[in-house]
């Protein structure tokens, strides 16, 4: 079973793909959070994606599609896997789609989550991130109860350096020319779940769940 999950940035896919690996318990493949690890490692890999990510611009596609396209073909991830932040534009769906055909594999559903542009603008500019689990929570909808500490694991919260108000209109843009044509790709190959993102998480997990068939 492999499942995308699209959406703009704020959306809630991290959250989301989260919840829904968890329940089908496969592996969640955040392109982003591997990015994010790389740069705290030090890695060649973080080095060479720093820029694009402080200029909330793509990582170009032949480090991505490597990146990704290997932990896709970790031992873990032979079952399928819930993809988060990847695809994001018709080169990387491609590839992706080829890949996964040379195992005799493909992707079963794509979960789009709409959010209108001001919510979005709203919850990023809020958003705090967990340092160690990389779980998000929000400044007043969903604080965490002990100041400045993750919920689930206790790590220190910080605001994402892209979480700018700049960067994030960077990225919304970036998502609206680069991503958004992966609504159409899917929709035609019959895989897209639209998936009204409104709402509180477990309210949208609940859609998701009805959606993906329970
Ligand atoms: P968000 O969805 O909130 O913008 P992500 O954590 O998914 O955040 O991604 C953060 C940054 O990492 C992006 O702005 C981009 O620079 C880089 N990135 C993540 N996924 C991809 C991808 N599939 N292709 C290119 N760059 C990516
Ligand atoms: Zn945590």
């Amino acid at each position: 079973m492999y499942i995308i999950f699209l959406g703009a940035p704020g959306a809630g896919k991290g959250t989301q793909a989260a919840e829904v690996a968890r329940k089908l318990k496969l592996v969640h493949i955040a392109s982003g959070d591997l990015f994010r690890q790389a740069l705290e490692q030090g890695t060649e890999l973080g080095i060479k994606a720093k820029s694009y990510m402080e200029r909330g611009v793509l990582v170009p596609n032949q480090i991505t599609i490597e990146m990704v396209l290997e932990r896709i073909s970790a031992p873990d991830s032979k079952r399928g896997a819930i993809l988060d932040g990847f695809p994001r534009n018709l080169e990387q769906a491609e590839a992706l789609d080829k890949a996964l055909s040379r195992e005799d594999k493909a992707i079963d559903k794509v979960v789009y989550i709409k959010v209108s542009e001001e919510e979005l603008l709203r919850r990023l500019s809020g958003r705090w991130v967990c340092r160690q689990c990389q779980t998000p929570c929000h400044a007043t909808d969903s604080p965490p109860r002990v100041p400045g500490r993750c919920d689930r694991c206790g790590g220190e919260l910080y605001q994402r350096p892209d979480d700018t108000e700049e960067s994030i209109r960077k990225r919304l843009e970036v998502y609206s020319v680069e991503t958004a044509p992966l609504i159409d790709y899917y929709r035609r190959a019959g895989k897209l779940l639209e998936i009204d993102g409104v709402g509180g998480v477990a309210e949208v997990a609940g859609k998701i769940t009805a959606a993906l068939g329970g």
